[in-house]
Parts: structure tokens; sequence; C-alpha cells
């Protein structure tokens, strides 16, 4: 154990936080919680990380970096994380020095798709149907229990469609096992999608949770690419998505900020996927809510009373991709030209195709004119 003694809660303006992962999130965080007077360190071997360009200090190393999590823990009042990649053993290190939210427990049940599937069946919550794999003797049987087609998912480190793959029949199954190295992985029914809903919330420290309106979220190629609030499913079943986030958080006894994604099909909800963290789906709280995702972080990190995260006004949000910049780049122009569009850059210097770059929240109080805009200005981008 540290010698430092234990955080007063609240953590007031003034002290510094720590965040491990530099990418948009991690910048979003830093600018939030320096908006709000606190310091902030970053964590990210990226010399020219998104975050670390925003922060007071911004540690290069690696995140399993002994040295560099001692620094950290020795400087940080409290200490938060922007990707679930991160290893448990590096917050159970922080954990030594200082306040850690979300804890290691938590974190190392999502960031391994097969754990969080067995976790999620478990606890008796509703998810595609699924089979783990670990050799491919194994694909056979897995695919007897969720047919075809089905998509194959790596356990570890896959995100945004990517480690995944379509399959239609066992070559295809073994030749995709292969492709990922013969490394675990989760065999999942392809669902018949209605549409796509998440649920950002924050819990604190004595179970009290505040719950972000529900999304409705349009993917393509597996990356989100708008979201739509409030989501156009019925009251029912938006409070159903709440009550079972709120259950999700509960079950884990997390403290932080989290996302809960699921598939609606059938008129059914089932869960997706947990992220330990603010959300790519959240990013419409920005400009719309009057807590956005990255304050609440902040504040369920410090100890604060978690912010009203009420709706101020439907809002679409789009994800700019690299990919805009094929052409010779975005037309700013065109976009900025609107009074009711709010655009946020990452300030990523590499546009590589499928990188998020930045997003852009149109606010309308016709909810079906701030989708016709969004729409309108992604395809004039
Ligand atoms: P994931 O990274 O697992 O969230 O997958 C990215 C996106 O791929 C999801 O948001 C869905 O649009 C789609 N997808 C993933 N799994 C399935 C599934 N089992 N059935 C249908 N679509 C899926």
């Amino acid at each position: 154990m540290s010698n430092k003694p234990a955080a007063t809660l609240p953590i007031l303006p003034g002290a510094t936080l720590g965040i491990l992962g530099g990418g948009q999130l991690g910048r979003l965080f830093t600018l939030a919680a320096r908006g709000m007077g606190y310091k902030v360190m970053v964590l990210d071997p990226d010399a020219a990380s998104p975050a670390g360009q925003m922060a007071d200090v911004h540690l290069r190393a690696d995140y399993s970096d002994t040295a560099a999590l001692q620094q950290m823990g020795e400087a940080c009042v409290a200490i938060t994380t922007e990707f679930e990649n991160v290893p448990a053993a590096s917050l159970i290190e922080l954990a030594r020095h200082c306040r850690v939210s979300p804890g290691a427990a938590a974190v190392a049940i999502v960031q391994d798709r097969s754990h969080e599937k067995t976790w999620l069946k478990d606890q008796g919550f509703a998810t595609a149907p699924f089979a783990l794999l670990d050799n491919e003797t194994g694909l056979e049987a897995a695919l007897a229990v969720t047919g075809t087609p089905a998509l194959l998912k790596v356990s570890r480190f896959g995100y945004d469609g990517k480690g995944q793959a379509r399959v239609n029949t066992l070559e295809e199954a073994r030749a995709a096992f292969r492709e990922f190295g013969s490394q675990p992985c989760v065999l999942e029914g392809f669902v018949n999608l209605q549409c796509e809903v998440s649920v950002v919330l924050a819990r604190n420290d004595a179970g009290e949770c505040a719950l972000f309106p529900v999304a409705e979220n349009r993917h393509v190629n597996g990356i989100l690419d708008v979201s739509i609030v409030p989501a156009r499913v019925s009251e029912s079943l938006a409070g159903q998505a709440r009550t079972m986030a709120r259950e999700v958080a509960s079950q884990l006894g997390y403290v932080g900020i989290m996302a809960v994604e699921f598939f609606v099909a059938d008129g059914r909800l089932m869960v997706n996927e947990i992220a330990p963290r603010p959300h790519n789906s959240g990013h419409y709280t920005l400009d719309a809510c009057v807590t956005d995702q990255f304050e609440q972080q902040v504040r369920a990190l410090v100890g604060l009373p978690l912010g009203d995260s009420r709706l101020l006004s439907p809002v679409a949000m789009v994800n700019i991709l690299g990919d805009r910049w094929q052409n010779g780049g975005p037309h700013w122009d065109t976009l900025l030209a609107h009074p009711n569009i709010k655009l946020h850059l990452y300030g990523k210097e590499a546009a590589r195709p499928g990188r998020k770059m930045g997003h852009f929240n149109v606010l309308d109080a016709d909810p079906a004119a701030a989708l016709a805009l969004a729409e309108a200005m992604r395809d004039a981008l």
C-alpha cells in the first residue's frame, strides 16, 4: 500500500485526476475535467495522443509499465479509464495508491467477450445465441447452437467490427477461426435486427444511478454511423432498456460511467455489449443534455453527486470517419454554416479509413428534422 492517505470524497477542483488511454474518449474526459478545474494526467504510449494534447501531463508509457503506473498512482487522487483493454493488473496496481473507477473486477469481465457473454447469461440477461470456442474442434457443436449465418468474434481486443467474420458454413467458420490465429472466440447467431439501442449511465458508490436517454444507433460496416435521440422505439421498450442497463450496472457492482448496447429483434431486447467507459453513442450528451457523459465520468470518479442527465433537445449525432479525407478533406464551411450543428474534432493527424476523427451533433426541436439535416450533412461533407 502507498503512504498516501485515502482521498476524502468528494475530491474537489484543483486535484489531479488520471486517465488510462489517450484517445478521443480520454480527450473529452480531459476537457471536461479541466473545464471543472481539475488537473489531468494521461497515460498513453502515443506521442500524438488526442488526450495527451489536452492534458496537464502526458505520461508516454505502456499501460503495464510499472514505473509509470507508480508515478501516476502517486501523482493522482483518482484514476479512470477510457478503454476496456487496459490490463486488470494495472488497475489493481493503481488501486494500491489511489481511488480507481471502474474497478478491476468489472473491467476484467467486460474486456473479454467470452467472460462477458457468460456473465450476462448467468445473470439471466437475454443475449443472441452464442457458444464459446477455444479450439477448432468445437466449431461444429457451436454452429449447432447458433445456426447460420453466424458471426465469429475474437474474445479479446476486437472493436468496431474488427476481429469479426460472418460465416455460413462449417468450412467458412474454420477458415475464419484460423484467420484469427485460432485464439479464443465467441460464435454468435446472426440476429435479424429491427434496430439497435444503447443506454449510457453512471453509478456512484452509494449505488445511485443516473441514466441518459436511450439512443437509437445505426451502424455501417460494424462502426457507429448515426445515433438518434430520443430513440424511435416504444416507451415500454425504452423503459425496459433503462431497467436492464441499471440492473447490469448494479449486478456488476459498478462505480463510474458505462454503456450497455442492445439489439432489438421481434420487439425484444438482447444485450450485445457492455462498455466500462463513456461511449460513442453517448456523444450526443455533449450538446443535448444538462450534464454530458464526460462531466458525469468526472463526477462519478471524484464522488460528487451525479449530474442531471435530462435531454434538452432532440438530437442526431453523426460520426466523421477518416474516409472523408480521401477526396481532399471534409467541407467544414458547409457544416459550420448551420447554427444548430455542433462540431467536435479529436485532433488526430492521420485520417485512415474507418478511423474516428470527430463527430457532430444536430439539435432540433423536431427530431425528424434533426435526423434529416444530419443525414444531409453527412452526405455533403
Ligand atoms: P459488436 O462489435 O459486437 O458490437 O458488433 C458491431 C455491430 O455489428 C453491431 O452493432 C451490429 O450492428 C452488428 N452485429 C454484431 N453482432 C451481431 C449479431 N449477432 N447479429 C446481427 N448483427 C450483429
